[in-house]
């Protein structure tokens, strides 16, 4: 593919969703921002190309790549199903679902979710978990923050997010939502990982950029700027 043969010196295009703070998020000049696009132009800088990072919707990464982009670096599940049609690069991140509902809820276990609508983010593992639970209706939005919007509103029972933007969500709309951790609930855990075009030579070197900002302590600065962790 095209995204394979770029060579030393060239631009690289990966894609994110600006919407999943603290991971990425638009700044204040208007570009995407956050610890996956720093995470990604560093792996560039190692790699000596320039990376862009588009913002897209989160359901149109995995179709977009080897087209239109290639990659993408948006706090991105290692899943099977994405599997069959992206390569992973290492891990970077490990995650786990949190469940948002209103501070005076009784959710509080799988079962109390049973029957319940449930908001998520179009395309992601969130959804995914929604849909597997008996007799809730799963609710899906382009943009995570409309989700939680509509769970404040009272038209949605709880929101299912990965664990650092329910962090973001659950400060900034504190005293109104709370957060539960996922594990209480069952989810697995989950690790990030950039996704490539299937059999790219990115993926090595990708690797073997990541272990570079890993010894070097860039990775680890990144995670105490953006994720304060
Ligand atoms: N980690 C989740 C997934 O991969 C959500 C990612 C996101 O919304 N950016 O589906």
């Amino acid at each position: 593919t095209e995204a394979a043969d770029k060579t030393e010196g060239g631009v690289l295009v990966f894609g994110t969703n600006a919407e999943f703070p603290p991971f990425e998020y638009v700044g204040d000049d208007g570009e995407p921002d956050g610890f996956d696009v720093a995470l990604i132009k560093a792996v560039g800088e190692k790699l000596g190309m320039e990376v862009q990072v588009e913002n897209m919707e989160f359901d149109s990464l995995v179709s977009s790549i080897g087209n239109r982009i290639d990659g993408a670096i948006a706090g991105m599940t290692v899943t099977d199903e994405r599997k069959e049609q992206v390569d992973f690069s290492d891990p970077y991140y490990e995650a786990v679902q949190f469940v948002i509902v209103s501070a005076d809820s009784d959710i509080a276990t799988v079962d109390d979710l049973k029957n319940k609508t449930i908001g998520s983010q179009l395309g992601t593992t969130g959804m995914f978990l929604s849909e597997d639970i008996e007799g809730a209706t799963a609710q899906t939005y382009n943009r995570a923050i409309d989700a939680v919007n509509d769970l404040v509103n009272g038209r949605v029972d709880a929101v299912i997010i990965d664990k650092n933007p329910a962090e973001v969500f659950n400060t900034k709309f504190e005293g109104k939502v709370k957060i539960i951790d996922g594990a209480e609930f069952g989810f697995e855990t989950e690790e990030y990982a950039i996704a490539l075009p299937k059999g790219s030579e990115l993926v090595d070197q990708i690797n073997q950029a990541l272990e570079d900002l890993k010894a070097d302590g860039t990775f680890d600065a990144l995670v105490a700027q953006y994720i304060g962790e």
